[in-house]
């Protein structure tokens, strides 16, 4: 019997200048497609960013074929085993930004020129227990939900480009302390930090590397991260910490700790939500009464629901929800 072959998830980016980014994208498409590789890559005038996998043999030949170009010889790649393939298909995607951030222009920064000083992660560990520190999450709602660093800020935003004014409208959490900022690999804080001392705050650190790269750092093994990291890929989250295991994702219906997440069987709505399987069933995997009633909802079309198990399931959930009013 041939033995499996094992899989690597590569995250990586780069700030370099790309001259036609239009003509690269297709490049770099068609010599991704050749090495079997999936995945979903961005390029823009200022540099790539990318997450693909692939077998080992040829996320090492992407690696080196990365290297070999002048413009990419110094990327840091971030490896991740897995057991296949974390994406369904592969995309090379041409971008305004890099990280959109869609700052005006006079409000725009260089991260080759302004960024905020890297800590690595065992500096980092011990400047986030200073009680003279803040630790902002850089990152989405829905990515912090599932997990984060202990004590951090979490921006009630739904998308990076809302960072900037959320920050604008919350600065007195900030103000006089020494910022750190992180994200799930470093791109977004390469970005931010250096808009934020533009904008006058003057101690900003950002975690080198980003959560992933803390997670597999031999030293700190994690510690200090609650729940899971969220990634943008098939696998949905991965493991940080290697020390402790404190759940702080909770599920959609119920609130009790959950990190499993489902896609609302809406079609049109397909959200994302933490939700049990238990909870899966009974709420026939809808985000809402709207979408657990659509015609269109899968889950009743998967498990072929007849029109009586539907009233019956609603009925439970009904019923437990006029409980609780009362
Ligand atoms: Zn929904």
């Amino acid at each position: 019997m041939k033995e499996k072959e094992m899989y690597h998830v590569l995250l990586y980016y780069n700030f370099t200048p790309i001259e036609d980014e239009e003509a690269f994208a297709a490049e770099h498409l068609a010599a991704c497609k050749a090495l079997g590789l999936k995945g979903r890559i961005l390029v823009s005038k200022d540099g790539i960013n990318g997450t693909v996998s692939g077998p080992v043999s040829q996320t090492d030949a992407y690696i080196e074929m990365m290297h070999a170009d002048e413009r990419f010889k110094d990327t840091v790649f971030k490896t991740d085993e897995h057991d296949g393939h974390a994406f369904k298909k592969m995309h090379v995607r041409p971008r305004e930004e890099l990280v959109t951030l869609r700052l005006d222009e006079d409000e725009d920064t260089d991260p080759n020129k302004l960024t905020a000083a890297y800590l690595e992660p065992i500096e980092f560990y011990e400047a986030m227990q200073d009680e003279n520190t803040v630790v902002l999450d850089t990152r989405n709602d829905y990515e912090y939900d599932v997990g984060h660093f202990r004590g951090a800020i979490r921006p009630d935003i739904r998308s990076f480009r809302e960072l900037p004014e959320w920050v604008k409208e919350n600065k007195e959490l900030l103000e006089g302390k020494r910022v750190l900022t992180y994200c799930t690999g470093g791109i977004r804080c390469e970005k931010f930090t250096g808009w934020l001392i533009d904008k006058g705050f003057e101690d900003v650190g950002q975690l080198h590397g980003g959560i992933v790269t803390y997670g597999k750092d031999p030293e700190v093994q994690g510690k200090l991260w609650d729940g899971q990291c969220y990634v943008f890929d098939e696998r949905l989250t991965v493991p940080i910490n290697q020390t402790e295991h404190v759940i702080v994702g909770r599920d959609h219906f119920d609130g009790t700790p959950c990190e499993r997440y489902v896609n609302c069987a809406e079609p049109e709505c397909n959200e994302q939500f933490l939700c049990s399987e238990e909870n899966e069933h009974k709420y026939m995997r809808g985000c809402s009464h709207a979408c657990r009633v659509d015609p269109r909802n899968r889950y009743i079309i998967e498990h072929d629901l007849s029109e009586e198990e539907v009233a019956r399931r609603l009925r439970v959930i009904e019923e437990e929800s006029l409980a609780k009013s009362m």
